[in-house]
This record gives structure tokens, sequence and C-alpha cells, in this order.
């Protein structure tokens, strides 16, 4: 494989720095850009690595500079957290969808090739869950089995700006979608479902702000509080352990035959649906089981309403399931961890 020189938006969220960490180790050139750069820190010593201190925000010209050095852009620039979507929605338009279309069009007129992190978010909720009693089998999986090229993307309404998230999203993948018609751009873009391991996110205590729930329930456990569900907890998510999500994510750098030119992917875990109630439950038993807890300290399990958790506006994705075929059939690509596997090596990290 030819090495390259990769320019990395954002490597220093939880993605993005599992990623720089794997691309050095295959011998590529990374400038790894950030404000946080703490996730970095196990890159610093390794050959090949650049730290790059930059809020592109304040730097465009700086930007441009560093995009015409790359061989390779991959932008993984955005605010990514529920909470945030609720109670900052202006930012989070700005950051991921003004900010990163100006990366895009940078990528345009530099004709560089683009790897654009989007989000399963994109599909937004399933019909199941606007007309259940109009569907013979409302539970079926088919129904929030989620296809790059053929499913619609189902939105609630402006007042729940939860969705400005999805939809800024959304909007840049249609963007990119219309420069690839017209052949001015080469993108690939990746929509994750869930990943999860190691570095997810700080504990709600660490700092301000609303990380996601895997962290809301591991502090909960180590402290003894209350898990709490949203909205009763029987919402489900696909969880993808983050070496498996990154195997895939190289898969797609690595572009061999130009597979991945002007293509969507999800990459998730199908077979690891889980509700998030059967999440919480889960992680109880994996923390007697594995870590040595005692089953009688074990938090309880409450139901909070989502506006008193998150505040009003929020509303959530009932049920999502990546169809896989894409990634499958075009880049040989097959998630290894199940469900317990992915959330116990997640858990050993924290505990
Ligand atoms: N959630 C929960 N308890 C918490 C935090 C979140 O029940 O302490 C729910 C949240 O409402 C959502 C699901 O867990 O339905 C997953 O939320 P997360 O923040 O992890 O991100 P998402 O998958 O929605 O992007």
């Amino acid at each position: 494989m030819t090495t390259m020189k990769i320019l990395a938006l954002g490597a220093g969220g939880f993605i993005g720095s599992h990623l720089t960490a794997k691309l050095l180790e295959l011998g590529h050139e990374v400038a790894a850009l950030d404000i946080v750069p703490e996730k970095l820190e196990g890159c610093r010593k390794r050959a090949g690595f650049t730290y790059i201190d930059c809020d592109i925000t304040r730097e465009p010209e700086r930007l441009r500079g560093l995009i015409l050095d790359a061989d390779l852009v991959i932008d993984l620039i955005a605010h990514a957290n529920p909470g945030i979507y609720v109670k900052r929605p202006l930012e989070v338009f700005h950051l991921n969808f003004v900010e990163n279309l100006k990366i895009a069009e940078i990528c345009v007129a530099e004709q560089k090739r683009l790897i654009q992190f989007s989000s399963c978010e994109v599909y937004g909720k399933t019909v199941a869950s606007l007309v259940p009693d109009q569907l013979a089998d409302p539970d079926s999986p088919d129904l929030a089995f989620f296809s790059e090229e053929t499913t619609p993307c189902i939105l609630g309404s402006v007042q729940q700006h939860r969705w400005i998230y999805s939809c800024g999203k959304q909007l840049l993948e249609r963007v990119l979608h219309a420069y690839g018609l017209e052949d001015r751009l080469n993108y690939t873009i990746i929509r994750p479902f869930n990943f999860i391991g190691p570095q997810i996110d700080f504990l709600p205590s660490e700092k301000e702000g609303v990380p996601r729930v895997f962290s809301y329930f591991m502090e909960a456990l180590l402290d003894s509080t209350p898990m709490q569900l949203v909205n009763g907890g029987n919402q489900k998510r696909c969880y993808t352990y983050i070496d498996d999500a990154i195997n895939c994510i190289i898969k797609i750098v690595e572009n061999k035959n130009g597979v991945c030119d002007k293509q969507i992917f999800n990459i998730g875990t199908p077979a690891n649906e889980i509700s998030i109630k059967a999440l919480a439950r889960l992680m109880q038993d994996l923390y007697v089981e594995r870590f040595g807890a005692s089953r009688d300290n074990l938090p309880e399990i409450v139901s909070v309403s989502g506006e008193e958790f998150y505040g009003r506006g929020y509303d959530d994705s009932d049920r999502r399931i990546p169809d896989t075929t894409k990634a499958r059939t075009l880049l040989d690509w097959q998630p290894e961890y199940d469900i317990r596997q992915t959330v116990d090596m997640s858990m050993a990290y924290y505990v």
C-alpha cells in the first residue's frame, strides 16, 4: 500500500484519535488538527505524527494551506452529542454545516479527495414510530433496516431542535453528492452507527456537558447513583466496537480500485442491536461478573423524561439498524465483536 499525507480534521475526538493511531501504525503521515489534544497523547511520539493546534473557524487561510499540502482530507469536525443539539442548536449548525461546507469547498477548489464523517442520525426515525397503528408488525426489524441508497430520512418537527444535527449532516451530504454529480469532488461519506470503546467520552462529573449514554451508565455504576432511562429506555441502538469500525474506515482510506469514490457507507453492527434498558442491565451484569462488583451495591434503574434529562426540544431515534451490504461487498468488511464483548471491552477502560 502506498502511504499518504493525511490531514485529519477533528482528530482529537473519540473516532479521530483511534483512527490517527491506526493510520500512523500503517506508515501514513498524519497532520492531526484539533483544539483538544488529550486523546492524541499516545500518538505524540510516533513517526509521521504532527499535532496542529488550530480552530478552523478562526484560521481559514491556515486551513486552506493544510488542505493544499495533503493527499487526503478526513473531516471529523463536529459537535456529536445529543445534549449539545438541544442546548446549543445554532453552534451545531455553524460548526457541523457552515464550517464543514467550507472544508468541502476547499477540497473542490483544490481537487482533494475528502472522507466526510456524517451520521446514522441522518436516517432519523422509523415509519413504525410515526404510524404504529397502521402497520401489521410495527416491531419488524425491516422497518428500521437503513440502507444508504434507498432509505428516506424522516425527521421530527422544527420545534424538536434535536434534529438540527441530523438535518445539517444530511444537507452537507447532499451538497457533496451534488458536487459529485458535476464531477467536481471525489468524496466518501461515512455514517457511523454508535461506535463505542475506550475514551468514548468523559464521565459526566468530570466536566460540563452531556456525554453519551455509555458514560452516564458507567459513572452510575462506579458511583452507585441511579442509571436513568430516558423515556423508558425502549429505544434501540446497534453498538460497534471501535476497532471493528476503524478496520472499515482504513479500507475506505485505502480505496482499492476506487470502490469508495462518491459512495456513502453505513458502518455498524446489525447483530448488536440492544435497547437502552437492556444495555443498562448488561452493564450491570458485566460489572458483577467481569469486574467483581457486588450485586447488592448495583445502582437502581429509574426512568426520566427526555425533557427532564436534556431540556426542551429533545426527540429521539427510536431504532436504527445498519444495512452493511455495501461495506461487506465493496470493502469485504465484517465486524467481529458481539454486543457483550463490545460493552465489556469499553467498560474495562473505565473500570
Ligand atoms: N439515554 C438514556 N440515559 C442516559 C443518557 C442517554 O436513556 O443517561 C438515552 C438517549 O435518550 C438515547 C440513547 O440513550 O435514546 C442513546 O443516547 P446517546 O446520547 O448515547 O446518543 P445517540 O445514540 O442518541 O446519538
